[in-house]
């Protein structure tokens, strides 16, 4: 087994000139990491989805463009050698206004992907440069020669046996002589046309990279040392964990826990890599490793909320319409790619929950779906819930698991609950007026 390392670092971790250079000295300290994979700086992206997403008047877009170009100038400014840079990073400003003011981008996902590719590849130029500064060799790797992914834009999906056969061959060189610092969250199909993996998808990237070269570990840097048994903005209770193993791991991400993109752990898991999350502000002071074999495995490890859900119920009067009206039903919501979260279901009816957070790239919950699922039975759609999850172990057998959880919160109404399907979460649907409050009356009951 190698002890090759991939590090990735957050948009806070590369917000600035100081904070870059902490990541810089935590690449550098360990020899073992060969490969840096960066997000765009924080805010950028925001402002790209703007940019993206919203018909802007000319002006309009000249402001966002400057609030984007202000963050990077602040750290050219500040190298000590910009004029290494500065041209390649004009060049990278001039193609993200050009995309900006293009006549369609507001209707292209193709164009929409190309900007928003835009934060990561700057911050991965000025990344390099500044691990140069610190006195190692460093390039700037444009991950799309090897990110191979299908054509699903602004949610494209990796093909790994390529990625991997693109690795080998172009990546793993470079690694031979550098410190390989490559954009987080971007890739390109087959025709060379630049995809991305969703919000928070740099995690994900890091994952992918580190199965790829046969690394051992991948560390997630961000603003947190590690992930917490709840959300510390939620209450200052919260404690971070030590461990974590990769089924808990994917239920807290899946579930609302901010630190990790849900499907980092694809490749981990795939191939036994340990993650690590870790502040780059603050690397002597540990984080959570997430791996196979935890030394523990208590019932109740953490409480997470996932805000912005859409519960969505469907229903149809007629009994005989019962059989096969699952079938029905999820038959629509596949062909439009929608991915449920929770589900109930009662003879004639069934319930279930999509995300759908701020900033996302598309609207899930879309026209068209709702439109086909009408022509065929009885629509509800209900926003403003969030979901609050119990992640812990064996929580279907370990007695008194359900009473202690329901107990802590009997004064709350709960619009839904999931239990069962998995031994690692017990879920609930709430108004997200409430949802604060019972996620502090568990971590309460539970960890206090
Ligand atoms: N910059 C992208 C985002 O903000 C990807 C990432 O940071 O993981 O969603
Ligand atoms: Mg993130």
């Amino acid at each position: 087994m190698s002890s090759l390392n991939v590090a990735k670092f957050g948009g806070t971790s590369v917000a600035n000139y100081e904070t870059i250079n902490n990541c810089a000295s935590i690449v550098i300290k360990n020899t073992n990491t060969k490969v840096m994979v960066v997000s765009a700086a924080a805010g950028v992206t925001n402002h790209l989805v703007l940019l993206a997403n919203t018909a802007l008047t000319s002006e309009q877009i000249t402001d966002v463009v400057e609030n984007i170009r202000k963050i990077e100038f602040a750290i050219l400014n500040k190298l000590k050698k910009p004029s290494e840079v500065e041209d390649k990073l004009f060049a990278l400003l001039d193609e993200l206004e050009k995309l900006a003011r293009h006549e369609e981008i507001n209707y292209r996902d193709d164009l929409k992907d190309a900007l928003m590719s835009m934060g990561e590849r700057m911050s991965s130029l000025l990344c390099a440069a500044i691990i140069r500064e610190q006195g190692s060799p460093a390039i700037n790797f444009d991950i799309r020669k090897v990110l191979r992914t299908d054509s699903k834009f602004t949610e494209a999906t990796p093909d790994l046996s390529n990625i991997k056969a693109l690795v080998k061959q172009l990546l793993i060189p470079e690694t031979e002589h550098h410190i390989v610092v490559t954009q987080g969250f971007v890739g390109a199909d087959e025709q060379g046309r630049t995809t991305t993996l969703g919000r928070g998808g740099s995690d994900f990237t890091a994952a992918l990279i580190a199965e790829a070269i046969g690394a051992s570990t991948c560390e997630i840097w961000t603003d947190v040392i590690g992930v917490y048994t709840t959300d510390p903005r939620i209450t200052d209770k919260a404690r971070p964990l030590p461990e974590l193993s990769f089924e808990e791991a994917a239920e807290m991400a899946t579930f609302g826990a901010k630190v990790l993109h849900p499907a980092t752990m694809e490749p981990a898991l795939r191939q036994n890599i340990q993650v690590f999350v870790g502040s780059s502000k603050e690397p002597d002071k540990g984080g959570t490793w997430i791996r196979r074999d935890c030394e523990n495995e208590p019932a109740f490890r953490a409480v997470t909320r996932r805000k912005d859900q859409v519960l969505v119920t469907v229903k149809t009067p007629k009994m005989m319409y019962a059989q096969g009206f699952l079938e029905r039903v999820f038959s629509i919501i596949a062909k439009h790619e929608l991915s449920v979260d929770l589900i109930t279901t009662s003879e004639i009816a069934v319930s279930f929950t999509l995300d759908n957070p701020p900033n996302s790239m598309s609207e899930k919950m879309n026209k068209e779906t709702l439109v086909e699922l009408s022509n065929i039975c009885e629509v509800s759609v209900e926003r403003d819930f969030d979901v609050v999850t119990v992640v812990g172990n064996n929580m279907h057998s370990e007695a008194g698991v359900s009473s202690s959880i329901f107990s802590a919160i009997a004064d709350f109404n709960l619009r839904m609950i999931c239990f069962g399907a998995n031994v690692h979460n017990l879920s609930f649907v709430v108004s997200n007026s409430d949802s604060e409050d019972i996620v502090k009356r568990l971590h309460k009951a539970l960890f206090e």
